[in-house]
């Protein structure tokens, strides 16, 4: 992939950027969605545009059955037909997490197991990357560009000039439901054991990995800047 491809989507965001990516991309693009907090926005326009776009939900084999139960509630509610629960690898599991408490002792290498190759795997043939990241998150995101080129792949960021207002504008002019957690105080919504609610934080993504440095999983930054090993090639 080519950065002169940018020419071609210079000016666009949001619905106006997604539709001609899905349109230039039809089977070579796929969203990667939590079905978190924010989600219901970027997958509302996402079925608006072509409802068989293939979105990648990592289950981590970690989320609340309440994102669990958010998940088909918004794939009934949107039409949605191309879904894919992608899931870590058995025998990743067994080697690095057996006891399933991998999240106590190194959060790295629970994600790297849980999410990043699982990830890695299931975007096997695709050439573009959607996802629903904003700059209003702030640290790493409060730069993020509507288009990069990571490993050869294009990825968009259709919402990154989306405001905390705009998106609760959004779900409330198109009646899109609230994730169950974020009325009880949670606001960005992850695995149960590295999520809390909020608080009186004006950050975001407060209640993610709380009382720790870390702040992204690894999948769509490098682990935080550390290498961590892969333990198992990308699946072919
Ligand atoms: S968010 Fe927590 S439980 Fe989920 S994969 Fe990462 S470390 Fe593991």
């Amino acid at each position: 992939m080519d950065k002169r491809i940018f020419e071609n989507y210079a000016g666009l965001e949001g619905r106006q950027l997604l539709e001609p990516i899905l349109r230039d991309f039809r089977g070579r693009a796929a969203v990667v969605s939590s079905f978190g907090a924010e989600s219901s926005v970027l997958l509302h326009m996402v079925a608006e545009v072509d409802p068989a776009t293939p979105v990648i939900f990592l289950d981590t084999g970690k989320h609340f059955w309440e994102t669990l139960s958010y998940r088909s509630k918004l794939i009934d509610r949107l039409g949605l037909t191309g879904v894919r629960s992608i899931s870590p690898d058995a025998a990743d599991l067994a080697a690095t997490d057996p006891d399933g408490m991998l999240h106590k002792s190194n959060t790295d290498l629970c994600c790297n197991v849980r999410k990043t190759i699982p990830l890695q795997n299931a975007l096997q043939g695709f050439d573009v990357i959607i996802s629903g990241r904003k700059r209003y998150h702030g640290a790493a995101r409060a730069t993020l560009d509507f288009l990069s080129i990571a490993e050869g792949r294009l990825k968009v960021e259709p919402l990154a000039g989306f405001s905390a207002l705009d998106l609760g504008a959004y779900m409330k002019s198109h009646d899109l439901p609230q994730h169950p957690l974020t009325e009880i105080g949670y606001f960005s919504i992850g695995c149960e054991p590295c999520t809390t609610p909020g608080g009186n934080s004006t950050d975001p993504r407060a209640g993610r990995w709380a009382g720790t440095n870390k702040t992204e999983c690894g999948i769509h930054w490098t682990h935080n800047g550390r290498e961590i090993p892969a333990l198992s090639t990308v699946h072919n």
